[in-house]
């Protein structure tokens, strides 16, 4: 069984969202197909799939960082920021990418072109002022007295920025797989995590969604 597929990889990133559980249960999965399938058409629209050239045509600044890439306890890989001039730049921690890339048996190298197609694409969604969440319908987040906020689903940018990586680069899983495994690795998680996690996805209603 691939416990890896696209969509419960998107399942996993989506879970993180601060508002998941404001989610309505029957859009989930709409949610995931949606913004897989975004991240797939940018990546079918570009003509080069070099990710360098890409980065040289677009021109965006990669700074690779000494640190290690931990804010206020979040692992970072990269970052990508843009100025109101519009310069745009990536930045890589390059300790925490070397770990990943270690744990993957993978050459930094590859590890680096996995991340910056990644940023990339939030380079794309930046360019275009266009945010992947903007296409989703905002959740309400608080409702106190009549009084109601809606905020975005942010992680829908993240799960189209890892389709948009996969089909880019021809992977064979979304580039958060390889969290997986290290985190796997390195006993952050075990398997058993991973199947009970499994096991709430295949409860999921799998609606038909036509974008
Ligand atoms: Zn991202």
């Amino acid at each position: 069984m691939d416990y890896f597929s696209d969509e419960f990889l998107a399942y996993l990133e989506l879970k993180q969202d601060m508002l998941f559980h404001k989610i309505p249960a029957e859009v989930i999965w709409s949610y995931l197909e949606k913004s897989l399938a975004i991240g797939k058409t940018f990546a079918s629209q570009l003509n080069s799939k070099d990710i360098f050239e890409l980065y040289a045509e677009s021109d965006i600044k990669i700074k690779e960082e000494k640190h290690d890439g931990v804010f206020y306890k979040v692992q970072m890989r990269a970052q990508f920021e843009s100025d109101r001039k519009g310069n745009n730049l990536v930045y890589l921690y390059e300790k925490s990418i070397t770990q990943l890339a270690e744990m993957n048996k993978l050459s930094l190298k590859e590890m680096k072109r996995i991340i910056l197609a990644h940023e990339y694409f939030h380079y794309l969604e930046e360019k275009g002022n266009k945010h992947v969440y903007d296409q989703f319908m905002p959740i309400e987040s608080i409702k106190i007295l009549g009084f109601s906020q809606k905020a975005h689903i942010r992680r829908t940018s993240e799960i189209a920025a890892n389709a948009f990586a996969k089909h880019l680069l021809s992977l064979k899983h979304l580039p958060s797989f390889y969290d997986y495994q290290y985190l796997l690795r390195t006993n952050q998680l075990s398997m058993k995590d991973i199947e009970e996690e499994y096991d709430q996805f295949n409860t999921l209603e799998r609606t038909q969604t036509n974008s």
